[in-house]
């Protein structure tokens, strides 16, 4: 009998025993369950508010995207129609002889020289709106652009226009850093400047009136142009049409400043321009340099 009784108690102890760590399990298992939720809603959380930052983000980008794309159809559009552009006193009259203006902006490029010998070859003069290059190819062809006989014009350091307008300092230091260059590697104080996008662009964060203004008061003269070649549009225009566009302009007005592009990627308008050139000759027309003699063309000043 003591044995048993022995026995009994054993068996008593080891049930406790067995209903504490069925207690402990339970209790542990349900502590790991509460914390295991707490910590996935806090990285529930978490998660939440940056998908609501991301959202807003993109949010942002595609009203910003939308508002650049409108600009940037407008423009388009005004690039297309430069009548809106024009004033009275210089629609062509009977017997005027066209003056035309052959404007290269973005250069220097690696088609700058090709562009060069061919100016050379017609013996034309044109005018380069350069912006900011410091490797030696470059800096040898603002010099050769200016040894030429060409014209050379400011178009900013960068052509980068969130850095360019974002105000009127960032402003003024790009125009310092590119006139010093130019006037280094030429020894020629440029004073014609022409600004990316034109002085009617819609992109700038500041008010254009006071960079022109601003230029103006530092003896620079800002050209915009009243003929646009077309080759710088998405429409990807062939040879023949960049010439058509050119020459069924030109002959409207008593002066026409001729946008076009000096850019390696402007296989076009290198190819284009011996043509353009011998049409514009064939009409009778005067291709010049911009000089101090020039009717200004300013888009956002015009005088009906
Ligand atoms: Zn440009």
């Amino acid at each position: 009998m003591g044995e048993n009784k022995e026995e009994e108690l054993q068996r008593l102890r080891d049930k406790r025993k067995r209903v504490a760590r069925m207690k402990k399990t339970i209790v542990l298992t349900i502590v790991f369950w509460m914390l295991g939720s707490l910590f996935a809603i806090i990285f529930l959380c978490v998660r939440v508010v940056s998908l609501q930052k991301q959202i807003n983000y993109i949010a942002d980008q595609r009203y910003i995207e939308n508002q650049q794309n409108a600009a940037n159809f407008k423009q388009s559009l005004e690039e297309n129609d430069m009548s809106i552009y024009t004033s009275k006193d210089n629609i062509a009259e009977a017997g005027d002889i066209p003056r035309v203006y052959l404007t290269f902006d973005d250069g220097p490029s690696e088609r700058t020289a090709e562009v060069l010998d061919i100016l050379d070859d017609t013996g034309i003069k044109a005018t380069f709106f350069v912006v900011g290059r410091e490797d030696d190819e470059s800096l040898a062809l603002y010099k050769r652009i200016v040894d030429e006989g060409h014209t050379i014009g400011i178009h900013s350091y960068s052509h980068k226009y969130s850095e360019l307008y974002a105000s009127k300092e960032s402003f003024i230091n790009d125009l310092n850093k590119i006139s010093g260059i130019i006037q280094k590697a030429t020894g020629v104080k440029p004073v014609y400047y022409r600004f990316p996008g034109g002085s009617s662009n819609l992109v700038s964060n500041t008010d254009m009136n006071e960079l022109i203004s601003y230029i103006e008061s530092e003896g620079y003269q800002y050209y915009d142009w009243n003929v646009a070649s077309g080759d710088a549009t998405s429409q990807a225009f062939t040879t023949d049409e960049l010439v058509n566009n050119v020459m069924t302009d030109v002959v409207k007005y008593k002066t026409s400043i001729v946008l076009m592009h000096d850019s390696s990627t402007r296989y076009t308008t290198v190819a284009a321009l011996p043509e353009l050139i011998s049409k514009l000759k064939a009409e009778g027309a005067m291709i010049l340099p911009i000089t101090e003699d020039t009717m200004v063309i300013h888009h956002n000043r015009v005088t009906n």
